[in-house]
């Protein structure tokens, strides 16, 4: 590490899965501008699915996730329900049949729902909208809960990506997070789908949790390269206990400093390569012949709400509560509560809470930020371009950047910004110098690295 880049490791920054960030969505975007946004889509291009389940059987203390226990199977077959009616509710303001070129379930624990109900919610997406024959179908998963019986139903339906929490092996910090999954169990769940057909497998890991260190996370590392997943991802446990109140269990004293989290951070991520990984953006990393690692030498990698990710299309639509949908017009969010959600959706209406109508300046901006955050640079000139922006708006913005972006961590070259060498983890740090709707003194964001 740089020493000079000690100081900034602590500010909170947003992780930019999109701009702006969903802290800046409005009310003022309601079931009615939605159904406006959904009727006026171009059925040439296709569209990607994002279904929420926000149910878990057990919970993780590092959880920062809006989700709820599952104590009864009747509140989740309850869900699916009324996820079914979701499903008929958007699809019917569609001007027409839309295909699909990616379906995402994320959670909380999708495979909490019981193969039948998870079958059920497939076979309603493929009655309103055309599943092309290529299109990814990917499904998050707890190796822990994950039965043979729905190993098989995933199978069955044609997934083809599936992803786990791995987070660490050390015995120590799993108990310490109550996640306990020792590395038999893992690769059984990862073994099972890859016999019924699930080639892809994405590992998520976390650094900087309670008692981990640089050794145990190399030690994870190393045995997840054994099973060889096709992606990895690796976050920084990010300690917002006001935020997420389950986080209380994990005691400030047992949780690495900014420079141990710094080391671990940097060490974790040159084992990844030394491995035969390719690193895709800030974050995340994919063997060669992956898709991902594909797009993103080809320059088509691209960031949206389950992080970096091959998926071109324009239109994102969300299902299930608090899941947020992209369209070319801007932004819309489910609201978080199941019941108000429920009720929406009972009573025939689109369950939006909030969203945000996209203006030129933040298309600008986003394009910038997306660029950063995927390759490391922006070139605001060709961006202006691209965007028929107004005359002096690259010059502009790269001066007002430049006076905010701590010094040393990128490099200016005209309207080009860069980061720079040795500065990648600082990356979100960067890319908030270009988003002008930041209050720079607010603390609900998890730290720079
Ligand atoms: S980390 Fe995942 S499995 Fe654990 S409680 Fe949160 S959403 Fe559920």
């Amino acid at each position: 590490m740089r020493p000079e880049f000690a100081e900034y490791l602590t500010r909170p920054v947003p992780r930019y899965t999109s701009y702006p960030t969903a802290p800046h969505f409005q009310d003022s975007i309601d079931a009615e501008t939605y159904a406006s946004w959904l009727g006026a889509l171009d059925n040439a291009e296709p569209l990607s699915l994002y279904l929420h389940v926000p149910f878990c059987s057990k919970v993780c203390w590092y959880c920062g996730c809006n989700m709820k226990l599952a104590a009864r199977y009747s509140t989740v077959s309850d869900y699916v329900d009324t996820l079914l009616r979701e499903v008929e509710l958007v699809a019917d303001r569609l001007p027409s049949r839309f295909n699909v070129s990616h379906l995402h379930w994320g959670g909380g624990t999708p495979t909490t729902l019981l193969p039948d109900d998870l079958a059920r919610v497939m076979d309603a997406v493929s009655e309103r909208f055309e599943i092309v024959g290529d299109a990814e179908l990917a499904i998050e998963s707890d190796p822990r809960t994950l039965t043979e019986e729905m190993i098989s139903r995933i199978g069955k339906i044609g997934f083809n990506r599936a992803s786990f929490g791995v987070q660490e092996f050390d015995p120590k910090v799993q108990a310490t997070i109550n996640r306990v999954q020792p590395p038999d169990m893992v690769r059984a769940a990862v073994e099972g789908l890859r016999g019924v057909g699930v080639s892809a497998i994405n590992f998520d890991l976390i650094y900087g949790l309670p008692h981990q260190t640089v050794e145990t996370l190399s030690e994870t590392i190393g045995i997840c390269a054994n099973m060889r997943p096709d992606r990895l991802a690796l976050f920084g446990y990010a300690h917002v206990p006001w935020v997420a109140k389950r986080q209380r269990m994990i005691r400030n004293e047992d949780l690495p400093g900014a420079a141990e989290r710094f080391e671990q951070a940097s060490t974790a991520a040159a084992d990844i390569l030394a491995y035969g990984y390719r690193q895709i953006g800030m974050d995340h990393f994919a063997l060669p012949d992956d898709p991902l690692a594909l797009a993103t030498a080809k320059g088509l990698l691209r960031r949206n709400f389950q992080g970096y990710t091959t998926d071109q299309a324009t239109t994102l639509i969300g299902l299930g509560a608090t899941s947020i949908g992209r369209l070319p017009q801007g932004y819309v969010q489910n609201g978080a509560d199941t019941g108000a959600w429920a009720r929406a959706i009972n009573q025939g209406r689109l369950p939006i809470g909030k969203g945000y109508e996209l203006i030129a300046e933040d298309r600008l901006r986003a394009a910038v930020i997306e660029a950063l955050m995927c390759y490391g640079e922006a070139d605001l000139d060709q961006i202006a371009r691209q965007q028929n922006a107004e005359a002096g708006w690259a010059e502009e913005t790269c001066s007002k950047a430049q006076e905010i972006v701590p010094s040393g961590i990128a490099v200016f070259e005209g309207q080009k910004v860069l980061l720079a060498e040795g500065a990648e983890p600082l990356v979100r740090l960067v890319a908030s110098a270009f988003d002008s709707h930041l209050h720079r003194s607010e603390s609900r964001h998890s730290v720079a690295v």
